[in-house]
């Protein structure tokens, strides 16, 4: 038997540091401990690192703190379109959904097309049917929204008014969507209002399973049908028992040029490197090259977990069986 294991994240790009009063810090720190008991306490009871994963999810997916579920950021045109990811390290299985609308738990869709279907990725609507096929709970679409994150969207639309009126300024002939064109993949730089707040989880179970599974609304004001790195199997997500699992947030655009996930996995199974090496490699050296911006929570067949970000922050923690909930915010 192993000592069982979970570690969480809501999200890199947190809260400027600086604007972060004691009171948000707290409130973000008591829901991240508050998944870890409740979750944790799963594997204390022998669930699977599967099960684990799956709940903590959906813990953070129901609270409005967090970018995934209800809470979820909106995009360009003032709607939501939800992604998620799950992979299990012992089959290698893998379930993934893009562009949700309607559907509670987008992390329970993408469970069940993991288990229930012969495919790896579903999107829109044959997403939202196959869902609602399987007996998920769908909403309206109101439900994932917040005054925060409508808040949010105001103000980087305004910022975005502003960047495409410079644009025209400097004489182009061309019209609206030359500011897209020129954009570099990835979009506008992060900002604050651009927070990276995908929630994402990996566990180590007493069996010595290895499980991760990652959800998100994605960026603020990204296009629709854009769809990032949380539910592609290998950029935001990525189990295997031999190595590890891993959970990322960040500018998902950089995470699936750089195969974020399984570029760890596989830097651990072909060059032997710990997780500690291969994580620290993949967000310190390479992602910055491509000014990749964020993080992920790991942990390997032995038990060992990293948290590494490049951002400000990442909302993050972990439990291990009959130990209190640890969480942190900033470095
Ligand atoms: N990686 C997510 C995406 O690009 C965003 C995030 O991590 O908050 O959709």
């Amino acid at each position: 038997m192993t000592d069982a294991v979970l570690a969480i994240h809501g999200g890199a790009g947190a809260m400027a540091r600086a604007h972060a009063t004691a009171e948000m810090r707290e409130t973000y720190e008591a829901a991240l401990a508050r998944t870890l008991r409740d979750a944790g306490r799963l594997l204390e009871q022998g669930a699977s690192a599967l099960d684990a994963v799956t709940e903590a999810v959906r813990l953070l997916e129901e609270c409005p703190l967090f970018n995934a579920g209800h809470g979820a950021v909106f995009t360009s045109v003032g709607t939501h379109e939800l992604d998620a990811s799950i992979m299990d390290g012992r089959t290698l299985n893998a379930g993934a959904v893009a562009n949700l609308r309607t559907v509670r738990n987008p992390v329970l869709a993408a469970r069940a097309v993991m288990e229930r279907s012969q495919h790896v990725l579903f999107v829109a609507e044959g997403a939202e049917a196959f869902a609602r096929e399987q007996g998920l709970e769908c909403v309206a679409p109101s439900f994932f929204s917040t005054p925060l994150r409508r808040e949010q969207l105001e103000r980087v639309r305004q910022a975005d008014a502003q960047h495409t009126a410079l644009d025209h300024d400097a004489g182009s002939a061309c019209a609206a969507p030359l500011s897209f064109a020129r954009a570099p993949q990835g979009g506008a730089p992060l900002d604050e209002d651009r927070k990276l707040g995908t929630v994402g989880a990996v566990a180590l179970d007493a069996h010595g399973n290895l499980a991760a599974a990652t959800s998100t609304g994605g960026m603020t004001n990204k296009q629709p049908g854009r769809v990032g790195d949380t539910p592609i199997i290998g950029a935001g997500c990525y189990a295997d028992n031999r190595t590890c699992a891993i959970s990322t947030t960040g500018s998902g655009e950089m995470f699936i040029r750089m195969v974020v996930a399984h570029d760890i996995a596989a830097r651990m199974e072909y060059a032997g490197a710990s997780l500690e090496e291969a994580s620290h490699y993949v967000v310190h050296e390479k992602l910055p090259r491509i000014d990749g911006r964020g993080g992920l929570v790991a942990v390997d067949a032995h038990g060992n977990i990293t948290m590494p970000f490049n951002t400000e922050g990442m909302y993050r923690g972990f439990i291990r069986t009959g130990q209190p909930p640890v969480v942190a915010i900033y470095r």
